[in-house]
């Protein structure tokens, strides 16, 4: 101690604070310390996934702006092939579906991230953005948070039947009593035939393709697998335009595209831009054609539909009718709502808020409480950020091992992404952390090792603190807890193996 320094009572969390801790202790200590919060740190995230369902406060402003009903009648069917996952080029593999196309009103839709299936029926069947649902992810389960196209149909007398290959998370989101309702492999084949072979003309017959979104996940784009779906979903494009009464509305379009290594999930542009094909009259009667020059959202299709049927929009829908169909129909209130719906979700929340400057302060403690401590334990040099490199390299090496950017389109409906991410955050870790032991340098080994699990984990903390924000979740918030845990879990692990193996009882060489 220097001479007329303050000399902090014995025993007190200063000179706790200044104590050097024993590195063999240390490691054994932090090892287990790793090892739990690797077992934790997996249900915590995914908490975070189901919590970003949560009901948004502007949705119940949207109800109470919500259209008062309206009679009308249907005097023509509707049907409308739900594509899922189809890319836009791929479209001109399919024959069939260019021939559509051709004869066809074409628009180029955004759909909102995350580009997940849930999400996309909701916002096309409620014409209400995600952000506005709160139907964010994969993991909602309930039924539609806003009036639908199909109660549209309803209301106007007529009938609804789902035609849903092998999945049943349409039917299962929106249909009602008194719907026809099918959901097998087979529902393609003769429930589909049926289905078309009974229209009337106030039949609205929504018809889910699954395989090709399927087929994408499992092969990638450029499979056999995938273009045998592809061809089987023109057949089912060419069976519907021969089998339709000449005065249907026909309307193909996808929810979301696929990178080429097959997945979808984030904003790249050919996953997040799609297309709407409307084939029929229009409601002045004329032929639908052209191509609307402009990126429409996702959230139009519905109105847009609803008004060349004559029938009005989904009541909460917050878009006028795309303008180039129906040049009159901008209504004063749906402009409010639009307003409403994208500004108000950005205003602050003020419980919200509070709850996040909470969190917020508490990861930002949790930081300076780990890292400090274990800067005390093992020390610290440059070498320390060698974790940093490897976890570039680890991007890098994803790309190539699996052949998919490590981006949220990763992210897989087998849950393949898990253990991915986890032998990522593992990798990485080691990497950082081995070369060191051969140096005799266990200290500095240990630090690494340490620094690199910790991080791993703060960061995670630190994405799970952004999720309690004021304004909407994007694809980043509902997904980056779930890329930073799973890597996190890897790396704890490993990291505690390293320091174990770190332990040999000599004194620490620095
Ligand atoms: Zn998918």
């Amino acid at each position: 101690m220097e001479r007329g320094r303050y000399q902090p009572p014995a025993g007190s969390v200063m000179t706790r604070a200044d104590a050097v801790v024993d590195p063999d202790r240390a490691s054994k200590v932090y090892g287990v310390v790793l090892l739990v919060m690797a077992a934790l740190i997996y249900p915590v995230v995914d908490g975070v996934y189901n919590y970003a369902n949560e009901t948004p406060a502007v949705l119940e402003e949207l109800r109470a702006l919500a259209d008062r009903p309206r009679e009308a009648t249907m005097s023509r069917p509707l049907i409308v092939m739900l594509l899922d996952g189809l890319r836009t080029d791929e479209v001109a593999t399919m024959p069939s579906l260019v021939a559509l196309k051709n004869e066809s009103l074409q628009f180029v839709m955004k759909v909102d991230p995350p580009t997940v299936s849930r999400p996309a029926y909701h916002a096309f069947f409620t014409g209400v953005p995600s952000a506005a649902s709160g139907v964010v992810t994969n993991r909602y389960l309930g039924g539609p948070r806003a009036d639908t196209l199909a109660n549209r149909v309803r209301e106007a007398g007529g009938e609804v039947v789902f035609i849903a290959e092998g999945l049943d998370w349409m039917p299962s989101m929106f249909a009602s009593a008194g719907d026809r309702a099918v959901s097998s492999d087979d529902a393609l084949n003769e429930p589909l035939d049926e289905a078309l072979a009974t229209l009337s003309p106030t039949s609205f017959v929504m018809i889910h393709v699954v395989s090709i979104d399927q087929r994408g996940h499992d092969d990638g784009l450029d499979s056999a697998a995938r273009r045998g779906a592809r061809g089987d979903a023109d057949d089912v494009v060419a069976r519907v335009m021969r089998s339709a009464p000449d005065d249907a509305l026909i309307v193909a379009f996808a929810d979301h595209g696929h990178v080429a290594a097959g997945g979808h999930g984030g904003s790249e542009p050919e996953v997040d831009h799609v297309f709407a094909y409307l084939h029929g009259a229009g409601a002045d009667g004329a032929p639908l054609g052209g191509e609307v020059n402009r990126t429409v959202s996702l959230v139009e299709l519905a109105p847009t539909i609803a008004s060349i049927l004559s029938l009005p929009p989904p009541r909460m829908a917050v878009v006028p009718p795309v303008i180039e169909v129906a040049p009159r129909s901008r209504s004063s209130l749906q402009a409010e709502r639009f307003r409403r719906a994208h500004h108000d979700t950005l205003v602050a929340r003020l419980d919200r808020v509070k709850r996040a400057r909470l969190f917020q302060f508490v990861t930002a403690f949790l930081c300076f409480a780990l890292l400090g401590t274990t800067k005390r334990c093992f020390g610290f040099s440059w070498a320390t950020l060698s974790f940093v490199f490897a976890m570039g390299l680890g991007a890098v090496g994803h790309l190539f091992v699996f052949r998919r950017p490590l981006s949220f389109s990763s992210i897989d409906y087998l849950y393949l992404h898990i253990p991915r991410l986890v032998g990522l955050g593992a990798l990485c870790t080691l990497a950082a952390t081995l070369p060191w032991r051969d140096l005799a340098r266990r200290r500095q080994a240990a630090a690494i090792c340490s620094f690199a699990s910790l991080t791993a984990l703060l960061m995670t903390l630190a994405t799970i603190a952004w999720t309690v924000r004021p304004w909407p979740i994007d694809d980043f918030l509902a997904y980056a807890p779930m890329l930073f845990g799973g890597y996190a879990m890897g790396s704890c692990v490993a990291g505690a193996l390293c320091l174990w193996a770190l332990v040999d009882g000599r004194p620490g060489t620095e």
